[in-house]
């Protein structure tokens, strides 16, 4: 249920704390999944009116074959960048711990394709992909005009900021917090209570605690298991 509110929220635009995330009853929380999805449709409604590509009118896409997600890709490369995108954008059905890529030649130094996890698309909807092209789209332009492109870069960041995309191209991640029961340590997420695991630090066993979602953007917020 917060996963459905999370993609909501992005699809409106509003902003919800983290904090307050956290404290919202399961009632509370059905209620504003009924209210932004009434926003959503209102706004994704005006937008199909007008004939230019709105981002926000895009509410589902077509995981059959690449065409409609390429389609939208080079929609929004011409929006922020004034120019279509040179390279195939391709569903991957098994990128997990990425919600997308832009991968280029090593050797060569051409670029080959920007990659979309189809499984963040499942999960979390058609604006948070869309965050996610415009931030692989802004590492493909720099790294086109030969300018620092990577996610540490300065100009790479400031890009990010000027069109809206997130700095971080990763998936959310949700799990029990363990921590070691010697010394304590943070141990990571673990999707499952299980006994036999053992920390790398002390060689430990694991204490569970609460389940998180870990947003993309690095806000950790407690809920209950679905
Ligand atoms: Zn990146
Ligand atoms: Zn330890």
């Amino acid at each position: 249920m917060m996963k459905t509110l999370y993609s909501l929220l992005l699809e409106v635009g509003e902003n919800l704390e983290a904090a307050s995330l956290s404290q919202l009853t399961h009632e509370e929380a059905k209620q504003w999944i009924a209210r932004l999805k009434q926003l959503a449709r209102v706004k994704a409604k005006s937008f199909m009116d007008s004939d230019v590509f709105h981002e926000k009118a895009i509410r589902s896409l077509d995981t059959r074959d690449n065409k409609e997600l390429d389609w939208v890709g080079n929609q929004l490369s011409l929006q922020y960048f004034g120019r279509p995108c040179k390279v195939p954008i391709e569903w991957d059905k098994s990128l997990k711990n990425a919600a997308g890529y832009f991968s280029f030649d090593l050797r060569t130094q051409r670029p080959l394709r920007i990659v979309q996890s189809m499984w963040q698309y499942n999960q979390f909807g058609a604006q948070h992909v869309i965050g996610t092209l415009k931030h692989e789209l802004a590492h493909f332009h720099l790294f086109m005009e030969g300018r620092p492109f990577r996610d540490e870069d300065e100009e790479f960041k400031q890009l990010c900021h000027q069109i809206g995309a997130p700095l971080y191209a990763l998936a959310m991640k949700e799990g029990y917090v363990t921590s070691c029961s010697a010394c304590g340590g943070f141990a990571g997420l673990e999707k499952k209570p299980k006994k036999k695991l053992i920390s790398r630090c002390c060689k430990s066993s694991l204490d569970f605690g609460s389940f998180v979602l870990i947003f993309p953007n690095g806000q950790v917020v407690e809920v209950e298991k679905e």
